[in-house]
C-alpha cells in the first residue's frame, strides 16, 4: 500500500531528525566519553585492580593522561548494535589467495634465511630447549612483527583500557588489562615501556600481556624478558609458546598434499583425526612426490583443506593446531609452516588458489546463518569460513546436488538466498 509507505517515510524522517536533535557538539560529547572512562576506570576497574594487589601509584601512574581512543577497532560506541564486520581488519581474514601473495611470503621467507643464518647458535639452543624447530620460530617472529621492524606505537593502558570499556568481548581485554598492570607493579617494565599494537598485543612476538606474565623468558641472561629489544628473549619466548601449547618435537606441522575425489573434504578438522597411513590407504600422496616420514605415517594426521577444494590441501599434525594456539586462523598457521618450509630449502606451493570473487564477509556471515538454522555446526557466525563452515557447506553441497568443493561461492550464495 503506497499510503502506509509514505507513512513509514515520514516516521523514518522523524526519527532521523529526533536522532540528529540527540547528538550534542562533539566537544561535549568527547568531554562526556572522558568523564565516562574515568568513572569506569574509577568505580570498575580499580576495585579488581586493588584486589589483584595492584597499588593506587601504578594504577594512576598507568592511566595518567590517558584518555579513551574511540578510533581503535572492533569497539561498540554506546547505542551502536552489536554486528559482524564488514570490514575486514585483520589480514587473516582476507581470501586465501590474497593472504598468500607471492611478494608477501618471499619477504619473510628470504629475511628468514638470512636470520637463520645469523642467530644460528640461539636457534639451536633453543631448539634443544624447547623442541621447536629455528624456521618455524623465525616466521612466527617475521609474521607478527616483521622480525622486530614493525613499530609498536600505542599505550598499552589506552588501548586495554578503551577495550575492556567497549569492545566486543571486553571480559578478556578486562583481564589483559589487568595482566598489564600486574607487569608494571612486578617491576618488570616501566609504564612508558608499556607499548602494544592496536590489538593490545606486547612486544616483538606480540604476547597479550597474560600470556607475557606466563610464558616470556630471559635468553640471554640479563634477567630480564625483554621481548621488545632482545632478540635471544624473543625468540626463546615464541618457542616457549609453542612449546607450553603442546608442540611435539621431532614431528612436521604438515605436508601438502593430493586429495582424491573419493577423500571428501568434509573430513576435515582437528576432530577428524587418524593414522597418516590411513589417508595414504585412500590415495592420498604428497604433491613432493616422496612418501610420508615412516614415523608421521605411523601417527595422527588431520586433512586440512583452507579453501576447500578451491586451494592446495594438506595432511596437518597436530603441530600444526599448535601453532593456531598463537593465532587462531588455518590461514595464519599455514603461513607459519609453509614459510619455515622454505626459510629450510623447501619450495612454493604446488596447488593454486582459486581467488573466489563476489562472497563477502558479511555474504559468509548470512550462508553460516542459514546453515546453522538447518541445524548444522558452522563454529558460530562469524563471517569466516573456518573449518567448522567450510565442511558444513560441502556437506550442505552434497545434499543439493552441488559441486561438493566445501568453499563459500556465488552458487552457494545464491541457492541459500
Ligand atoms: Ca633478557
Amino acid at each position: 500500500m503506497p499510503g502506509l509507505t509514505l507513512l513509514r517515510h515520514a516516521a523514518a524522517l522523524i526519527l532521523l531528525a529526533l536522532s540528529a536533535a540527540m547528538l550534542a557538539p562533539v566537544g561535549a560529547r568527547a568531554q562526556t566519553s572522558q568523564a565516562d572512562f574515568a568513572r569506569f576506570l574509577d568505580q570498575d576497574i580499580w576495585p579488581q585492580a586493588r584486589a589483584a594487589g595492584i597499588s593506587r601509584a601504578t594504577f594512576d601512574a598507568a592511566f595518567d593522561g590517558v584518555k579513551p581512543n574511540l578510533k581503535l577497532p572492533d569497539l561498540v560506541l554506546p547505542g551502536q548494535a552489536p554486528a559482524v564486520a564488514e570490514k575486514q581488519h585483520q589480514a587473516e581474514f582476507q581470501s586465501p589467495a590474497a593472504y598468500f601473495r607471492e611478494d608477501n611470503l618471499r619477504s619473510v621467507v628470504g629475511q628468514g634465511r638470512t636470520l637463520l643464518a645469523r642467530h644460528a647458535d640461539t636457534l639451536r639452543a633453543i631448539e634443544r630447549r624447547y623442541g621447536v624447530p629455528g624456521p618455524i620460530v623465525l616466521a612466527v617472529w617475521g609474521r607478527e612483527s616483521g622480525f622486530g621492524a614493525a613499530r609498536i606505537p600505542y599505550n598499552a593502558f589506552e588501548v586495554l583500557g578503551t577495550k575492556a570499556w567497549l569492545a566486543r568481548r571486553k571480559d578478556m581485554f578486562r583481564a589483559e588489562l589487568i595482566a598489564a598492570l600486574q607487569i608494571v607493579q612486578d617491576g618488570h617494565l616501566r609504564v612508558s615501556d608499556m607499548k602494544s599494537s592496536w590489538a593490545g598485543a606486547l612486544g616483538q612476538p606480540q604476547f597479550m600481556p597474560s600470556k607475557f606474565r606466563s610464558l616470556a623468558v630471559d635468553f640471554d641472561g640479563d634477567g630480564r624478558a625483554d621481548i621488545w629489544n632482545s632478540v635471544p628473549d624473543t625468540l626463546a619466548s615464541i618457542a616457549h609458546y609453542l612449546q607450553q601449547s603442546g608442540w611435539v618435537a621431532g614431528r612436521d606441522w604438515g605436508f601438502e598434499a593430493n586429495i582424491p575425489d573419493n577423500v571428501s573434504c568434509t573430513l576435515e578438522g582437528p576432530d577428524q583425526g587418524r593414522p597418516i597411513r590411513d589417508f595414504v590407504a585412500a590415495g592420498v600422496t604428497r604433491v613432493s612426490g616422496r612418501p610420508f616420514p615412516t614415523h608421521e605415517a605411523q601417527a595422527t594426521g588431520f586433512l586440512m583443506m583452507p579453501a576447500g577444494r578451491m586451494g592446495p590441501a594438506f595432511i596437518a599434525t597436530p603441530n600444526f593446531y599448535v601453532i593456531k594456539e598463537y593465532n587462531n586462523s588455518d590461514l595464519y598457521a599455514l603461513f607459519i609452516g609453509h614459510a619455515a618450509d622454505r626459510m629450510a630449502g623447501g619450495g612454493a606451493f604446488k596447488g593454486g588458489w582459486v581467488d573466489v570473487t563476489g562472497v563477502s564477509r558479511g555474504d559468509v556471515a548470512r550462508m553460516q546463518e542459514r546453515l546453522q538454522a538447518m541445524g548444522m555446526d558452522v563454529g558460530g557466525v562469524d563471517g569466516l569460513p573456518g573449518f567448522k563452515t567450510r565442511r558444513s557447506i560441502g556437506a550442505y553441497e552434497a545434499s543439493a546436488g552441488l559441486r561438493v568443493d566445501c568453499w563459500p561461492n556465488a552458487a552457494l550464495k545464491q541457492k541459500l538466498n
